[in-house]
């Protein structure tokens, strides 16, 4: 197989992954059938009912809309298995039982399609052991397709081959997993708990080990092993907590079933306290309570010593904190080494175990380094992988204190470190030729396979070398605020337009820039794409308004609201087309020329709205007058073309509201993107389409909006209708003075000014409008007050 197509998916189990592996094929346009066993009373489809109910409630939202959820059918084995015919990949996700999943595919092997690969999304058992049942033809497409949970958000998924599959067949699920869902894929051996939960595991026994060892809390312990190190804030215990202790303990119980032959086998079980803690049924984030749990509004964490919960606290030491903020990766590895501090010993004791276990085990668990270090990166989000962080403390450095470790008896196996970790001269196991595999004593450059092509800009493992975006390609044009340039091997045509601003905040010198660089673009490109890593661009330089407010510059602030109206309006007017490439946060007035830019490619993982109101002001680099057009215009083609207010009214509360579309497919319907824009699922590949977009816009003989001329509005009765609602929330005690002035300032703007119902006007008038409210907004003293708010704390005021 060459190429897989996937018209229409089967998941086998509606559990904790099943249900949410269903929710982001759905996501990615892909039919499902979900199964599950057959309930036994009422509707047989029960069990997988109340899970599709359960996705609607979930926190990160699976479903990048609740409108894909129809695109999920409900089956049980009893009834459904002919469905199975016309699905192309059947991933099996039912409880982690090999007996159980033997008897499965004895079931439903008769009705599978062809051609259809069948993947297990077993977290530990052998792939090879799971093929066994199988009749010898379906082997060659059946492979291990682990994801992470929650899956829509976890980059990682491991596939893993046994013996008998097919090796095209691999290549084309990775590449599919890759570009239709999004994934980083790494290829895991069949080994127990494969890549990443081997590694993450063993990471998390090691904290439990020296935990205990110096006698440190578990809040403490998380105060020091979250982003402090470069890991997720969840730090250790309360990932566990997250995950589910009883699953936690689960997968030990693998690790110590399977792995007899470890070095490290005798701390493959779980310390006693845990143990008890689901002997109570305490297992974490599910039961409310776990080691840590909510009482009130306090954080309790449990505490060993009392034998009872405790208020969490969590303090790092001044010395300890002080040797993490050290730049010099190196310098701050010695300094941990060298200091007496319990915090430093333990924090170099669960660096050091790590270290020595991930090169004991390179060899069994991964083909090379760099799938180890991604996958600890994807599926358990550190910042970076183990290698690479004792590659950067200098890798014979950091190898003769482990190895000195070892020899004392510090270490918690005494297995000596592999011969190619002391090799003299080694600086490393990624180089700019590849990462090295222990299996095969070799450099293993990155995958070949023609999907990753798309990828200009890949994430790289450090020691790999690689082009940074910043330093790329060739510079046509640039001020302080954005630089022009392109990637003449991709596209000489069509230049990319990048901010350089911190968050990409849009500031006087990326409006300056936006404006002279699509004129450039006009006169010597074919296009231009608004592209940078993200996010792409978390609203107005607030520093400046502040600093302008301050100053009572008001002249000058209206001048720089009409600069940025002249920015977005650039965008829509461009002789060229302009493609803005999104993700992570567009706001404010990001999400403004998000709306204005001639097309939209999304990433789905983008996070898109007019926020304004949380600083007491309302949209105005066009934002307003944009959506007082578009509901004109959805207005015209409905049954009641008069009828523009209705159409404002969602517009107006999520605007009142500050509301953020939270996937690419919400901005949609949020009416801020359009159904014709692109959608993309791994945000690596944005660049590569958008450019691919700008150029099939030009080659169609691309040509800019007509200015629309007379927009009927909503005027006064539509405010009016606005007015009504706030008067009621106000005097509800929902909200305040302020946002009602704020929430009446965005009515009179999308309905087009104080003016008669149903008044024509053009878009002049509309960005007048906006631009008038919004200074006279900024001149108050709430206003500023949230400016400064914001500023200070980064959290809104609500005043
Ligand atoms: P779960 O317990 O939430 O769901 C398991 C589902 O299997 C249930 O819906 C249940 O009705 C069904 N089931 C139980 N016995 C069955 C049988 N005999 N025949 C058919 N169906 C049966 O489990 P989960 O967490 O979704 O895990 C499912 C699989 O995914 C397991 O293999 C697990 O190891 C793996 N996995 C889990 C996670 C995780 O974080 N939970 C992550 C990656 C992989």
């Amino acid at each position: 197989m060459n190429k897989l197509i996937v018209k229409k998916a089967a998941v086998l189990g509606a559990g904790v992954m099943g249900a949410q592996i269903a929710a982001h094929l759905a996501n990615a346009n892909v039919p499902v059938v979900l199964f599950d066993l057959p309930a036994k009373e009422g509707d047989k489809n029960g069990i997988v009912t109340k899970a599709l109910n359960g996705l609607k409630k979930l926190d990160p939202a699976p479903l990048a809309s609740k409108d894909k959820l129809k695109y999920i059918d409900a089956a049980n084995y009893e009834e459904h298995l002919p469905l199975l015919a016309d699905c192309d990949l059947v991933i099996e996700a039912i409880a982690e039982r090999m007996d159980w999943k033997h008897d499965l595919y004895g079931k439903i092997a008769p009705h599978l399609a062809p051609g259809a690969i069948l993947a297990s999304n077993t977290s530990g058992l052998s792939i090879n052991t799971l093929a066994e049942s199988l009749p010898a033809t379906i082997r060659p497409r059946f492979c291990g397709i682990h994801f992470f949970n929650p899956p829509r958000y976890m980059q990682l998924v491991e596939i893993i081959a046994t013996r008998s599959t097919d090796a095209t067949t691999l290549d084309a699920l990775e590449t599919w997993l890759t570009s239709r869902l999004g994934k980083g894929v790494i290829r895991a051996l069949d080994t127990p708990n494969f890549v990443a939960n081997r590694i993450g595991v063993f990471s998390i026994l090691a904290v439990m080990h020296h935990t205990a060892a110096f006698g440190l809390g578990f809040d403490e312990v998380d105060a020091l092993t979250g982003p402090r190190i470069g890991r997720p804030k969840s730090a250790t215990y309360r990932t566990a907590d997250v995950v589910g202790l009883d699953t936690l303990a689960h997968v030990v119980k693998t690790m110590q079933d399977t792995l007899a032959d470890d070095p490290w086998h005798r701390h493959f079980t779980v310390p006693a306290w845990l143990r008890a803690l689901i002997e109570k049924g305490a297992l974490g984030q599910k039961t409310r309570c776990g080691i840590f749990r909510k009482q009130g509004r306090e954080i309790q964490v449990l505490d060993l010593g009392s034998q009872d919960y405790r208020a969490s606290g969590g303090v790092v030491a001044e010395e300890v904190a002080a040797i993490l903020k050290t730049r010099h990766p190196a310098e701050k590895f010695a300094l941990l080494r060298a200091s007496q501090h319990p915090q430093a010993r333990f924090l170099w004791s669960i660096f050091r175990d790590v270290f020595h276990y991930c090169a004991v085990q390179l060899e069994q668990v991964a083909d090379n380094a760099r799938d180890l270090d991604l996958a600890m990166r994807w599926g358990f989000g550190w910042a970076q992988g183990p290698f690479e962080t004792w590659q950067a403390a200098g890798w014979s450095d950091i190898a003769q204190a482990v190895a000195a470790d070892i020899a004392a008896g510090k270490a918690m196996s005494d297995v000596p470190l592999p011969a190619w970790a002391l090799d003299a001269g080694r600086t490393g196991v990624h180089l700019a030729q590849g990462s090295y595999s222990a299996r095969r004593t070799a450099y293993v450059p990155r995958s070949a396979l023609p999907v990753y092509g798309r990828q200009l800009f890949p994430e790289r493992v450090l020691g790999e070398g690689g082009a940074n975006p910043e330093k790329s390609g060739e510079t046509i044009w640039e001020n302080e605020g954005v630089r022009l340039w392109r990637l003449p091997a991709v596209d000489a045509g069509i230049g990319i337009v990048s901010f350089k601003s911190k968050m990409h905040t849009i500031g006087n010198e990326v409006l300056d820039g936006v404006i002279a660089a699509v004129a450039r673009a006009e006169a010597e490109l074919d296009g231009v794409v608004v592209w940078h890593e993200a996010p792409f661009a978390v609203g107005a330089n607030l520093q400046q308004v502040g600093e302008a407010c301050a100053a009572g510059a008001f002249d000058l602030l209206e001048a720089t609201v009409e600069k940025f109206q002249r920015a977005s309006q650039t965008f829509k007017y461009a002789q060229v087309p302009t493609v803005a490439a999104v993700q992570g946060l567009a706001l404010g007035g990001g999400c403004e020329f998000v709306m204005h830019a001639g097309k939209r490619v999304m990433a789905l993982e983008s996070y898109v709205g007019l926020v304004e109101a949380g600083v007491g002001l309302i949209p105005a680099g066009g934002g307003c007058k944009e959506f007082a057009i578009r509901a004109a215009d959805w207005a015209s083609r409905s049954a009641t073309p008069g009828e523009v207010l209705s159409f404002l009214q969602p517009v107006f509360q999520n605007i009142a509201m500050a509301k953020v579309a939270k996937s690419a497919v919400e901005c949609v319907e949020f009416g801020l993107a359009r159904d014709s824009d692109s959608i993309v699922f791994n945000a690596n590949e944005l660049l590569y389409v958008a450019i691919r977009e700008a150029r099939a816009m030009a080659e169609a003989g691309y040509k800019p909006p007509l200015k629309p001329r007379a927009v009927p509005v909503a005027g006064r009765a539509g405010i009016a209708t606005f007015e009504m609602m706030l008067v009621n929330m106000k005097e509800g005690g929902m909200i305040s003075a302020h946002d009602y002035r704020v929430a009446k300032s965005a009515a009179i703007a999308l309905c087009g000014g104080e003016i008669e119902t149903g008044s024509r006007v053009d878009e002049e008038w509309l960005l007048t409008v906006e631009r008038r409210l919004f200074v006279e907004l900024l001149k108050t003293p709430e206003t500023q007050a949230r400016i400064k708010h914001m500023l200070e704390t980064g959290k809104p005021l609500r005043n």
